[in-house]
């Protein structure tokens, strides 16, 4: 551990995690739980299941998305986070095939997980229990882009420059159309957009508006959309996240994001990210075994398009009907 890893570490006290509970803090010299994560190649060749929650968890079982498919193409791939649970990989292939209908050529995939999830070495307080992943909003190029352009093509701001509002230059149906079909799947619990986005949508859709309060207002999120699942069956060691309110979200909410408030700089001295400072005491106690797990016998056997379809066992006993306890997010706060 460096010593401002260490510093941290020991500074954790104070520090609520989005996961709604404290941060213990470390012993010295504990590993940091994103460098054990982080230096996973393979997942866990178990169960597929989900531990903890978005922010503060791991899973087992992950399979990947291809590099590409007939209609995506995975960006940044040196980062090594096309892992998710196996239904949220199912459901990008799914989304992939389907949103062509609606006149959107393919998905260029964003940041999934990490291979057994967990805490990240960059980014991201959340997509640790391979429930989370991130579209871009830039359509899919009709031509495979180059390892390097993978790492270095940037995406495309939806927004206004300098503005909280959506470009009409940029912005089409099409985009709009993607969102209501990934926010149609019944898995999909959440789907975070940028505010001015949100507003593009209250402002435009007509006809069938129910889907509209699985979107979202969030800080970022105009390069790229970021879809949430809800916890799978049998993932009885997942915590849910309380549904959004069940009306289309165009209401004071969302003109709370059109003030200064959110986007006032923090006060204070910055606090340390959840996801620098937290060891392994703090994720579920399964994380431990999910690090220790066999690897399975290639990345190939456990990636869905491309050349090998395969999905990993699934025990019977995996889908133990248990409750699952429901635990809200923190509300928003102004970030930096
Ligand atoms: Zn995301």
């Amino acid at each position: 551990m460096t010593l401002k890893a260490f510093l941290y570490a020991g500074a954790v006290a104070a520090l609520v995690a989005l996961g709604g509970a404290a941060t213990m803090p470390a012993q010295a010299g504990e590993p940091l739980a994103k460098s054990l994560f982080g230096a996973k190649r393979l997942p866990a060749a178990t169960t597929p299941r989900a531990w903890g929650f978005y922010s503060k968890g791991c899973f087992s079982g992950g399979m990947a998305i291809a590099v590409d498919g007939p209609n995506w193409q995975a960006m940044r791939v040196s980062r090594n986070r096309r892992w998710g649970h196996p239904q949220m990989i199912r459901l990008i292939e799914r989304l992939s095939r389907e949103a062509v209908a609606d006149g959107w050529p393919g998905l260029l995939v964003g940041d999934i997980s990490q291979p057994r999830g967990g805490p990240m070495l960059t980014g991201h307080a959340s997509h640790q229990i391979g429930l989370d992943a991130d579209i871009w909003l830039t359509p899919m190029p009709d031509r495979r882009l180059t390892a390097s352009e993978r790492e270095n093509l940037s995406a495309t701001s939806v927004l206004q420059q300098g503005s909280l509002y959506v470009d009409d230059r940029i912005w089409t149906p099409a985009h709009a159309a993607l969102l209501k079909r990934a926010a149609g799947y019944a898995e999909v619990e959440r789907i975070l957009v940028h505010p001015g986005i949100k507003k593009k949508l209250c402002d435009t859709v007509t006809g069938n508006r129910a889907w509209l309060s699985k979107i979202r207002p969030f800080w970022g999120h105009h390069y790229h959309f970021h879809v949430r699942i809800g916890c799978p069956d049998g993932s009885t060691g997942c915590r849910s996240q309380k549904p959004p309110p069940s009306s289309d979200g165009c209401d004071k909410s969302l003109a709370w994001w059109f003030t200064d408030e959110p986007w006032r700089p923090a006060k204070g001295p910055a606090k340390p990210k959840a996801r620098d400072v937290m060891v392994m005491k703090d994720l579920p106690a399964a994380c431990r075994q999910v690090l220790e797990a066999p690897a399975p016998v290639s990345e190939a056997a456990v990636t869905i398009g491309g050349d090998a379809v395969a999905a990993p066992p699934i025990a019977a006993s995996a889908f133990a009907a248990t409750p699952r306890r429901e635990i809200p997010l923190p509300e928003p706060r102004p970030r930096r």
